[in-house]
């Protein structure tokens, strides 16, 4: 057969090589995926792990970073959607239907409390809030419609460790599987499946993107009949991503060890001197005696235990939001922005005690806090940063 030139470009039989190796994985973008034969595709069945049948779900470039992150994880089974809060969401929509119940955290990554107290109402689920700190709070609240419990080690702003073996065995005694947000472990500072959850869900944008610049959630179990569930939803909704971010976070993936333990030293650098400044009244992070839930840390993550980049100070409440906002403005090296994991350092000040249920938690704090996530720049550079902020702050 002769073709036509364009047609002889599209169809060109020079295939590569096999046996091409090299640091990075290959990057394989489809939409289409071409079957042998009709019996191929008929046969193709996409619940099945690992099977080629339409870009959505799945090329190799994707099923390699969920092998990757679910040993990472130390669990079996991956699916990767385009944010962590989506991560969150696919597995709510998964495990709850109409007449259900879940159970939040109050102190959680808040669009994970707003989904789930008003999104899902919209649907006929209810929801209730519980303390986080106390496993016999969420024992009472655990009723014969409960189909989820989520859970956050650290609470991401406030920075308050559970009990996360404890809260987990309160699940599993009562039968309701159990969802960690597990954003700031990130498979590093302890093993979510050793403390006994079912579900680990991972804001990827964070560590294991690394650079700021990519959005991506996944959705780690070791149990295969939650993984299928959670599958076809994602099937359904039609969540997939875009190969380009999933060769970014395949490349900073071995450097994500590296550098939580730099943002990690970096962070604790800076908690100790600020902890004797007269301006704040309370560093939050859990490698910190004086933190909520310093020892539930240490049990989980060990005496020299990690901990992420993040911790939040609580000023002394004589300063008020006017003055905390010219602290923060004051910053030059600390940017004001969401997110963490990244090169930059950054700010975000919060009203904790619009953001709290005081039924259901006590924020003992009348000062404004404010959460800071450490980058890479060199810790002198940074107190000075600080330092200056701090001086603005007193005559502000
Ligand atoms: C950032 C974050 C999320 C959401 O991740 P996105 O990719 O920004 O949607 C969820 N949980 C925690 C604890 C986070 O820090």
């Amino acid at each position: 057969m002769s073709l036509d030139l364009t047609t002889h470009l599209i169809h060109h039989p020079y295939e590569p090589e096999p046996g091409f190796a090299a640091p990075q994985p290959a990057v394989h973008k489809a939409s289409t995926v071409f079957f042998r034969n009709t019996a191929a595709m008929r046969g193709a069945d996409r619940r099945r792990k690992h099977v080629y049948s339409y870009g959505l779900h799945g090329t190799p470039t994707t099923f390699l970073l969920e092998e990757r992150l679910a040993a990472l994880e130390g669990g079996e089974h991956c699916v990767l959607v385009p944010s962590g809060l989506a991560a969150i969401t696919l597995v709510s929509l998964a495990l709850l239907a109409q007449g259900d119940e879940v159970l939040v955290p109050d102190n959680a990554y808040d669009p994970n409390k707003a989904f789930s107290a008003e999104t899902l109402a919209r649907w006929g689920i209810g929801c209730q809030l519980y303390d986080p700190m106390d496993p016999d709070d969420l024992a009472s609240r655990i009723g014969p419609r409960t189909r989820l419990v989520w859970l956050e080690a650290p609470g991401s702003v406030t920075m308050e460790f559970p009990d996360l073996t404890a809260l987990a065995a309160v699940c599993r005694a009562r039968g309701v599987p159990s969802a960690l947000d597990n954003t700031w472990g990130a498979g590093l500072a302890f093993q979510p499946f050793e403390a006994g959850v079912d579900l680990s869900v991972h804001a990827l944008t964070k560590y294991p993107s690394g650079g700021g610049d990519v959005l991506m959630g996944s959705v780690v179990t070791r149990d295969a009949a939650l993984h299928a569930r959670v599958k076809a939803m994602r099937a359904s909704l039609g969540l997939g991503v875009g190969v380009n971010d999933v060769e970014t976070v395949l490349r900073s993936l071995p450097s994500m060890d590296l550098r939580y333990r730099a943002q990690d030293r970096n962070a604790r650098a800076l908690t100790d001197w600020l902890a004797r400044r007269p301006e704040i009244v309370q560093v939050l992070h859990p490698a910190r005696p004086d933190s909520p839930g310093h020892a539930h840390w240490q049990a989980l993550c060990g005496p020299e235990g990690l901990a992420a980049g993040l911790f939040s100070v609580v000023f002394d409440a004589r300063y008020g939001t006017a003055q905390v906002d010219a602290f923060c403005d004051a910053l030059k090296l600390f940017k004001l922005g969401y997110s963490w994991g990244g090169p930059v350092s950054l700010v975000v000040p919060y009203d904790i005690a619009s953001m709290r249920d005081p039924a259901v938690t006590d924020w003992p704090h009348g000062g404004v806090l404010v959460r800071l996530s450490l980058g890479f720049e060199a810790v002198a550079d940074l107190r000075a940063d600080l330092e200056q902020a701090l001086q603005v702050l007193g005559s502000a």
